[in-house]
């Protein structure tokens, strides 16, 4: 075995020069390098977008089933080359690399979720053995490595794996709806009724407090049910984010004109960059969590109708994700219970 970089460069197989996440195509041969860790892996966390992109084309899980073998063994990795996302997967520790950085640790053995993306993990699937559609989430028997500078999590005792695991896969929108939220303003999240959107909604009801207003856009009847029950909202909007100008006129009506402070989309389909944008004032903020968002959509619109509003690209990343989105979970007995009745 020989030492690598950090980064796991020396995984790309195409085009040279690429890192990981780049490449086209990554070598997830054995055995692992010195600064690499392998994991057995038994489920994969598909990214909503691409999950919703495979059953799109193919029509059902079997389709799904078959797209993700055929990408893997192609890319050596989960890389839709639609959606361009990936996922997060979900394993045990089965060979540690003896100048791999362990910060927290890490045993052989342990259980764990990679908090980078799939889209530049090496892995390698032996076998599918089960698709559920409804949680995103695919069962397979194979392999994954990863480099020195991927983050994970451990697997916390108190919750089921796989309900750690649909949380730990957003981890990144309710963290940074803690830092950007601030008390008695207006804030909106787009696709409001789903995983992310309500791990969203509650962080940023637990920094509103009484203050300020909240209001949930949510086309689908399940989602605003479940955003209704749990009360985080002050208004649940009935809206497709497609149809920007109707978006537009509502939460000016709303608002009387002011707009929102922060709109936060999480929406897992195409087209909904618009609507956020028009529905934040100059000095306002959009977050772009979703992984369906077009950065030239984004840039281009919002010069077109001359918003000064930041845009901000949903980076998964920040320091103790993991722990914040989990805390958000335990935090509130009923959406604990939601989560579970969804994911466990
Ligand atoms: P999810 O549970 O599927 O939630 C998506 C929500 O968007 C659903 O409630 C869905 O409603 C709603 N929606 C669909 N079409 C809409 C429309 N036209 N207008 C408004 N809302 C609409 O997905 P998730 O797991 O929370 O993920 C949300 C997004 O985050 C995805 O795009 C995913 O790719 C992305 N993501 C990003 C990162 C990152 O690091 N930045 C990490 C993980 C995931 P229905 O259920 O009724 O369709």
């Amino acid at each position: 075995m020989s030492s690598s970089c950090i980064y796991g460069s020396h995984r790309v197989v195409s085009p040279p020069g690429s890192l990981p996440q780049g490449a086209w195509k990554l070598d997830p041969s054995l055995p692992i390098r010195e600064n690499e860790i392998l994991i057995t892996v038994d489920t994969l966390n598909i990214d909503s977008a691409s999950f919703h992109q495979m059953m799109q084309s193919g029509g059902d899980k079997e389709a799904v089933s078959r797209i993700v073998l055929e990408t893997v063994e192609q890319r050596g990795k989960q890389h839709n080359p639609v959606t361009g996302s990936g996922g997060m997967l979900l394993g045990t520790i089965s060979e540690i690399g003896s100048q791999w950085p362990n910060p927290q640790n890490l045993q052989v053995g342990d259980r764990i979720a990679t908090l980078v993306s799939l889209s530049l993990t090496p892995l390698f699937i032996k076998k599918i053995v089960s698709v559920r559609e409804d949680r995103d989430q695919i069962k397979i028997e194979g392999h994954a490595i990863l480099f020195a500078t991927s983050n994970l999590a451990r697997i916390p005792e108190d919750l089921p794996e796989s309900l750690s695991l649909a949380v730990l896969d957003v981890a990144g929108a309710p963290a940074q709806m803690l830092r950007l939220c601030k008390p008695a303003t207006t804030i909106i999240i787009v696709g409001a009724g789903g995983k992310s959107g309500l791990l969203c909604c509650a962080a940023a009801r637990s920094v509103l407090g009484k203050s300020g207003r909240l209001i949930g856009i949510e086309p689908g009847s399940r989602g605003r049910q479940r955003l209704t029950e749990l009360g985080y909202c002050d208004v649940v909007l009935d809206l497709d984010a497609t149809n920007a100008l109707l978006v537009q006129k509502t939460i000016q009506g709303l608002t009387e004109g002011k707009m929102a402070d922060l709109v936060v989309n999480v929406a897992n389909v195409e087209n909904t960059e618009m609507s956020c944008v028009m529905s934040t004032h100059q000095q306002g903020t959009v977050y772009f969590f979703s992984m369906a968002t077009s950065f030239t959509r984004v840039a281009l619109g919002a010069e077109g109708i001359s918003s000064d509003a930041t845009l901000l690209i949903g980076n998964g990343y920040s320091p103790n994700n993991a722990d914040i989105a989990l805390d958000v979970l335990r935090s509130d007995p009923r959406l604990k219970a939601l989560f579970t009745e969804l994911y466990a």
